[in-house]
Protein backbone atom coordinates (compact mmCIF):
# COMPACT_ATOMS: atom_id res chain seq x y z
CA UNK A 1 0.00 0.00 0.00
CA UNK A 2 1.39 3.29 -1.05
CA UNK A 3 1.45 5.89 1.67
CA UNK A 4 1.90 9.60 0.96
CA UNK A 5 2.38 12.13 4.09
CA UNK A 6 1.28 16.04 2.76
CA UNK A 7 4.52 18.23 2.93
CA UNK A 8 1.93 20.66 4.89
CA UNK A 9 1.13 18.02 7.74
CA UNK A 10 1.57 18.92 10.87
CA UNK A 11 2.83 22.27 13.28
CA UNK A 12 2.52 25.41 12.07
CA UNK A 13 4.60 28.31 12.58
CA UNK A 14 2.55 29.91 15.15
CA UNK A 15 1.63 26.78 17.13
CA UNK A 16 5.38 25.81 17.06
CA UNK A 17 6.58 29.00 18.27
CA UNK A 18 3.93 28.60 21.07
CA UNK A 19 5.07 25.34 21.94
CA UNK A 20 8.64 25.90 21.59
CA UNK A 21 8.54 29.32 24.00
CA UNK A 22 6.28 27.28 26.76
CA UNK A 23 9.39 24.58 26.74
CA UNK A 24 11.56 26.89 27.27
CA UNK A 25 10.04 29.03 30.08
CA UNK A 26 9.24 25.56 31.70
CA UNK A 27 13.20 24.73 31.20
CA UNK A 28 14.05 27.89 32.94
CA UNK A 29 12.01 29.39 35.27
CA UNK A 30 11.96 26.44 37.28
CA UNK A 31 10.36 28.91 40.84
CA UNK A 32 7.77 30.28 38.75
CA UNK A 33 4.51 29.31 38.59
CA UNK A 34 3.20 29.13 34.66
CA UNK A 35 0.39 28.96 33.36
CA UNK A 36 -1.54 29.11 30.00
CA UNK A 37 -4.91 31.09 29.39
CA UNK A 38 -6.82 28.63 27.77
CA UNK A 39 -4.94 24.65 26.84
CA UNK A 40 -1.84 25.72 24.89
CA UNK A 41 -2.92 24.01 21.90
CA UNK A 42 -5.72 21.69 20.88
CA UNK A 43 -3.99 18.85 21.66
CA UNK A 44 -4.34 16.30 24.32
CA UNK A 45 -0.70 14.80 24.57
CA UNK A 46 1.00 18.28 24.38
CA UNK A 47 -1.21 19.40 27.10
CA UNK A 48 -0.02 16.39 29.65
CA UNK A 49 2.89 16.90 28.94
CA UNK A 50 2.84 20.65 30.30
CA UNK A 51 0.53 20.01 33.24
CA UNK A 52 2.84 16.64 34.09
CA UNK A 53 5.59 19.68 34.15
CA UNK A 54 3.50 21.29 36.46
CA UNK A 55 1.76 23.75 33.79
CA UNK A 56 -1.58 24.69 34.84
CA UNK A 57 -4.35 25.42 32.07
CA UNK A 58 -6.55 28.53 33.16
CA UNK A 59 -10.04 27.99 31.66
CA UNK A 60 -11.89 31.29 32.31
CA UNK A 61 -11.47 34.96 33.30
CA UNK A 62 -12.62 34.10 36.82
CA UNK A 63 -9.80 31.47 36.85
CA UNK A 64 -7.27 33.98 35.86
CA UNK A 65 -8.67 36.33 38.63
CA UNK A 66 -7.58 33.95 40.89
CA UNK A 67 -3.86 33.83 40.81
CA UNK A 68 -1.55 35.83 42.55
CA UNK A 69 1.81 35.77 40.76
CA UNK A 70 3.56 33.51 38.21
CA UNK A 71 3.59 33.62 34.76
CA UNK A 72 0.65 33.55 31.84
CA UNK A 73 1.19 32.59 28.75
CA UNK A 74 -1.47 33.89 25.63
CA UNK A 75 -1.48 31.00 23.01
CA UNK A 76 -1.50 31.48 19.36
CA UNK A 77 -5.39 32.29 19.71
CA UNK A 78 -4.80 35.40 20.93
CA UNK A 79 -6.77 36.59 23.49
CA UNK A 80 -9.21 40.33 23.46
CA UNK A 81 -7.89 43.63 24.75
CA UNK A 82 -9.79 43.23 28.25
CA UNK A 83 -7.40 40.04 29.43
CA UNK A 84 -3.97 42.28 28.95
CA UNK A 85 -5.48 45.42 30.54
CA UNK A 86 -6.44 42.60 33.42
CA UNK A 87 -2.79 41.58 33.57
CA UNK A 88 -1.35 45.00 33.62
CA UNK A 89 -3.65 46.32 36.34
CA UNK A 90 -2.97 42.94 38.25
CA UNK A 91 0.72 43.29 37.96
CA UNK A 92 0.76 39.80 36.28
CA UNK A 93 3.67 38.86 34.19
CA UNK A 94 2.59 37.04 30.69
CA UNK A 95 4.32 35.60 27.70
CA UNK A 96 2.70 36.77 24.34
CA UNK A 97 2.44 33.43 22.46
CA UNK A 98 -0.50 35.45 19.92
CA UNK A 99 0.55 34.29 16.46
CA UNK A 100 1.70 37.80 14.56
CA UNK A 101 -1.03 36.39 11.88
CA UNK A 102 -4.09 36.77 14.48
CA UNK A 103 -2.62 40.07 16.09
CA UNK A 104 -2.81 41.68 12.94
CA UNK A 105 -6.49 40.76 12.63
CA UNK A 106 -6.99 42.35 16.23
CA UNK A 107 -4.98 45.59 14.86
CA UNK A 108 -7.37 45.44 11.94
CA UNK A 109 -10.61 45.61 13.20
CA UNK A 110 -9.47 47.79 16.33
CA UNK A 111 -8.36 50.24 13.14
CA UNK A 112 -11.36 50.33 10.89
CA UNK A 113 -13.11 50.70 14.43
CA UNK A 114 -11.91 53.80 14.80
CA UNK A 115 -12.33 54.92 11.48
CA UNK A 116 -15.40 54.18 11.92
CA UNK A 117 -16.24 51.07 10.04
CA UNK A 118 -18.58 47.88 11.11
CA UNK A 119 -17.08 44.81 11.75
CA UNK A 120 -17.63 41.30 10.50
CA UNK A 121 -15.57 38.21 10.95
CA UNK A 122 -15.97 35.34 8.60
CA UNK A 123 -15.63 32.40 11.67
CA UNK A 124 -16.65 30.83 14.27
CA UNK A 125 -17.84 32.56 17.31
CA UNK A 126 -17.41 30.03 19.72
CA UNK A 127 -13.67 29.47 18.62
CA UNK A 128 -11.19 31.36 21.28
CA UNK A 129 -9.33 32.68 18.15
CA UNK A 130 -12.70 34.57 16.78
CA UNK A 131 -13.54 35.20 20.79
CA UNK A 132 -9.56 37.28 21.09
CA UNK A 133 -10.94 39.16 18.10
CA UNK A 134 -14.35 40.23 18.85
CA UNK A 135 -12.11 41.40 21.85
CA UNK A 136 -10.49 43.99 20.13
CA UNK A 137 -13.73 45.91 18.84
CA UNK A 138 -17.29 46.32 20.39
CA UNK A 139 -19.79 44.51 20.73
CA UNK A 140 -22.70 46.83 19.13
CA UNK A 141 -20.21 47.22 16.35
CA UNK A 142 -19.33 43.48 15.55
CA UNK A 143 -21.03 40.36 14.48
CA UNK A 144 -19.68 36.60 12.93
CA UNK A 145 -21.20 34.19 10.60
CA UNK A 146 -19.96 31.22 8.58
CA UNK A 147 -22.39 30.88 6.16
CA UNK A 148 -24.32 32.76 3.52
CA UNK A 149 -27.53 32.30 5.14
CA UNK A 150 -25.95 33.54 8.64
CA UNK A 151 -24.76 36.72 6.41
CA UNK A 152 -28.22 37.37 5.50
CA UNK A 153 -29.57 37.50 8.76
CA UNK A 154 -27.60 39.38 10.08
CA UNK A 155 -29.21 42.49 8.44
CA UNK A 156 -26.36 44.45 7.75
CA UNK A 157 -27.38 47.84 5.94
CA UNK A 158 -25.86 47.80 2.34
CA UNK A 159 -24.81 51.52 2.88
CA UNK A 160 -23.03 51.21 5.76
CA UNK A 161 -19.23 51.20 5.63
CA UNK A 162 -17.85 47.91 6.74
CA UNK A 163 -15.17 45.29 6.44
CA UNK A 164 -15.32 41.81 6.50
CA UNK A 165 -12.17 39.72 7.72
CA UNK A 166 -11.87 35.84 8.64
CA UNK A 167 -10.58 33.93 10.93
CA UNK A 168 -7.21 32.43 10.15
CA UNK A 169 -8.33 28.88 9.57
CA UNK A 170 -11.33 29.78 7.62
CA UNK A 171 -11.87 27.49 4.61
CA UNK A 172 -10.04 28.87 1.91
CA UNK A 173 -13.42 28.26 -1.14
CA UNK A 174 -15.93 29.04 1.51
CA UNK A 175 -14.49 32.42 2.20
CA UNK A 176 -14.65 33.00 -1.68
CA UNK A 177 -18.04 31.68 -2.30
CA UNK A 178 -19.16 33.94 0.78
CA UNK A 179 -17.54 37.01 -0.70
CA UNK A 180 -18.42 36.78 -3.81
CA UNK A 181 -22.43 36.18 -3.13
CA UNK A 182 -21.80 39.60 -0.44
CA UNK A 183 -20.19 41.37 -3.89
CA UNK A 184 -23.19 40.33 -6.06
CA UNK A 185 -25.88 41.85 -3.55
CA UNK A 186 -23.92 45.09 -3.57
CA UNK A 187 -22.66 45.47 -0.18
CA UNK A 188 -20.66 48.12 0.43
CA UNK A 189 -17.46 46.11 1.96
CA UNK A 190 -14.27 46.22 2.29
CA UNK A 191 -13.06 42.48 2.28
CA UNK A 192 -9.67 41.92 3.90
CA UNK A 193 -8.44 38.14 3.13
CA UNK A 194 -6.99 36.85 6.84
CA UNK A 195 -6.91 33.25 6.46
CA UNK A 196 -3.30 32.11 7.20
CA UNK A 197 -1.04 31.08 4.39
CA UNK A 198 -0.04 27.61 6.38
CA UNK A 199 -4.12 27.28 6.70
CA UNK A 200 -4.55 27.68 2.36
CA UNK A 201 -1.22 25.63 1.74
CA UNK A 202 -2.70 22.52 3.90
CA UNK A 203 -6.10 22.98 2.59
CA UNK A 204 -4.73 23.27 -0.90
CA UNK A 205 -2.59 20.31 -0.14
CA UNK A 206 -5.25 17.98 1.23
CA UNK A 207 -7.83 18.98 -1.49
CA UNK A 208 -5.16 17.65 -4.32
CA UNK A 209 -3.95 14.73 -2.32
CA UNK A 210 -7.24 13.56 -1.17
CA UNK A 211 -8.19 13.50 -4.84
CA UNK A 212 -5.03 10.90 -5.62
CA UNK A 213 -5.26 8.39 -2.91
CA UNK A 214 -7.82 5.72 -2.26
CA UNK A 215 -8.44 6.25 1.73
CA UNK A 216 -7.35 9.30 3.88
CA UNK A 217 -6.29 10.08 7.28
CA UNK A 218 -6.61 13.13 8.71
CA UNK A 219 -4.85 13.22 11.98
CA UNK A 220 -5.57 15.74 14.69
CA UNK A 221 -7.47 16.72 17.66
CA UNK A 222 -11.65 16.96 17.00
CA UNK A 223 -12.03 20.02 18.45
CA UNK A 224 -9.33 21.58 16.42
CA UNK A 225 -11.02 24.06 13.91
CA UNK A 226 -8.18 23.35 11.02
CA UNK A 227 -8.32 19.60 11.64
CA UNK A 228 -12.38 19.72 11.50
CA UNK A 229 -11.86 21.98 8.21
CA UNK A 230 -9.43 19.17 6.56
CA UNK A 231 -11.29 16.46 7.45
CA UNK A 232 -14.80 18.35 5.54
CA UNK A 233 -12.29 19.41 2.81
CA UNK A 234 -10.87 15.99 2.13
CA UNK A 235 -13.69 13.97 2.29
CA UNK A 236 -15.44 15.89 -0.86
CA UNK A 237 -12.19 14.43 -2.72
CA UNK A 238 -12.00 11.25 -1.17
CA UNK A 239 -15.04 9.77 0.73
CA UNK A 240 -13.08 7.18 2.70
CA UNK A 241 -11.27 9.71 4.94
CA UNK A 242 -10.90 8.79 8.59
CA UNK A 243 -10.18 11.31 11.20
CA UNK A 244 -7.56 10.27 13.93
CA UNK A 245 -6.54 11.62 16.89
CA UNK A 246 -3.70 9.17 17.26
CA UNK A 247 -2.44 5.68 15.71
CA UNK A 248 -4.80 4.27 18.55
CA UNK A 249 -7.54 5.07 16.62
CA UNK A 250 -7.02 3.05 13.68
CA UNK A 251 -8.31 0.41 12.20
CA UNK A 252 -7.31 -2.25 9.90
CA UNK A 253 -11.21 -3.06 8.28
CA UNK A 254 -10.79 0.87 6.34
CA UNK A 255 -7.91 -0.44 4.51
CA UNK A 256 -9.42 -3.34 2.55
CA UNK A 257 -8.99 -3.54 -0.95
CA UNK A 258 -7.19 0.35 -0.62
CA UNK A 259 -4.14 0.40 -2.10
CA UNK A 260 -2.75 4.26 -1.43
CA UNK A 261 -3.32 6.49 1.53
CA UNK A 262 -2.84 10.08 2.06
CA UNK A 263 -2.57 11.83 5.09
CA UNK A 264 -2.39 15.34 6.27
CA UNK A 265 -2.51 16.77 9.68
CA UNK A 266 -3.64 19.65 11.61
CA UNK A 267 -1.58 22.91 12.89
CA UNK A 268 -1.58 21.39 16.11
CA UNK A 269 -0.82 17.45 15.63
CA UNK A 270 3.12 17.00 17.06
CA UNK A 271 5.26 15.46 14.59
CA UNK A 272 6.11 12.49 16.75
CA UNK A 273 2.24 11.32 15.82
CA UNK A 274 2.42 11.62 12.84
CA UNK A 275 5.02 8.93 12.67
CA UNK A 276 3.23 6.83 14.79
CA UNK A 277 0.66 6.71 12.48
CA UNK A 278 2.40 6.32 9.03
CA UNK A 279 4.67 3.71 10.43
CA UNK A 280 1.56 1.71 11.70
CA UNK A 281 -0.35 1.88 8.60
CA UNK A 282 3.09 1.17 6.33
CA UNK A 283 3.27 -1.68 8.58
CA UNK A 284 -0.38 -2.56 9.20
CA UNK A 285 0.19 -2.47 12.88
CA UNK A 286 -3.49 -2.12 14.07
S1 LIG B 1 -2.60 28.54 11.54
FE1 LIG B 1 -1.56 30.41 10.85
S2 LIG B 1 -2.49 32.01 12.09
FE2 LIG B 1 -2.96 30.11 13.11
S3 LIG B 1 -1.31 29.83 14.56
FE3 LIG B 1 -0.72 28.75 12.70
S4 LIG B 1 0.56 30.23 11.57
FE4 LIG B 1 -0.62 31.37 13.09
Amino acid sequence: MEVIVAKSAGFCFGVKRAVDSLEKLVETKTDQKIYTYGPIIHNESVIQHFESRGVTVLHSKEELLEIQDGIVVIRSHGVGKEIYELLNYRGIEYCDMTCPFVRKIHDLVAEYERKGCYILIAGDKNHPEVQGILGWCSPDNSQTFQTASEFEKLGIEKDRSTVLVAQTTFNHNKFKNLVEIINKKGYDINVLDTICNATEVRQSEAIQLSKDVDAMLVIGSKNSSNTQKLFEISRVGCPCTYLVQTSTDLDGSIFKGIKSVGITAGASTPKKIIEEVQTNVRNRKF
